[in-house]
């Protein structure tokens, strides 16, 4: 299965991700991920990205692009793939459809209005890139799965998340659009719990 999961920040995406990828044994792939994996590394790439990411703008097209086209060539994507993130904007929806045809794409669709709250209530593991909300983790500063830091990420700092929001609506929402046109474009509420959200999706991909 090649699945694309689409969202706006704080929908849920990234914890739905780790579910599908788990239930379906399909590579899970999040740009973000990477991105952030080699920030932390300070690589050449972590440092090139590092002021974008951390304004909440967009990494390079052909950047990304490549970057996933080399990670979807590796064997682990032979049987399919979630990607996460990724793409984010019609020149990449365009690109990827030239290497690699998606069959599936989920959006997870929430109220705006919930989304300020849930990103900056946002905690992620320095070291494992877990997530949580602090609703659930309360105030520690401990990750539950792997006792590693959890930090608020630059990019979920409150004067960053309107300009992530405006990106997304003036850049990823055309998306959606267009894979609705080639009807491979499922919706999911996502504004129910985590479980209710994934069982739709399960429903979505059988
Ligand atoms: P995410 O974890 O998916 O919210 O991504 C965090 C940040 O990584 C984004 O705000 C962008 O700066 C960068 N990024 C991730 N995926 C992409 C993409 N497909 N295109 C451009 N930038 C991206």
């Amino acid at each position: 299965m090649r699945i694309i999961l689409v969202g706006a920040p704080g929908s849920g995406k990234g914890t739905q991700a780790t579910r599908i990828s788990e239930k379906y044994n399909l590579p899970h792939i999040s740009t973000g991920d990477i991105f952030r994996e080699n920030m932390k590394n300070k690589t050449p790439l972590g440092l090139k990205v590092k002021e974008l990411m951390d304004s909440g703008s967009f990494c390079p097209d052909d950047l990304t692009i490549e970057i996933v086209k080399e990670r979807l060539s590796q064997e682990d994507c032979k049987n399919g793939y979630l990607l996460d993130g990724f793409p984010r904007n019609l020149v990449q929806a365009i690109a990827l459809n030239e290497f690699s045809k998606p069959e599936k794409v989920i959006n997870i669709d929430v109220d705006f209005n919930k989304i300020e709250k849930r990103i900056t209530g946002r905690r992620t593991c320095e070291k494992c890139g877990s997530s949580f909300h602090v609703n659930d983790i309360g105030t520690t500063s401990v990750c539950p799965t792997c006792n590693g830091n959890l930090i608020t990420r630059k990019d979920d700092m409150p004067e960053t998340i309107k300009h992530r929001l405006s990106v997304y609506i003036e850049q990823t929402m055309p998306i959606i659009d267009f894979y609705d046109e080639h009807k491979i474009l499922f919706n999911v509420d996502g504004n129910k719990g985590v479980e209710e959200v994934f069982a739709n999706i399960v429903k979505v991909l059988g």
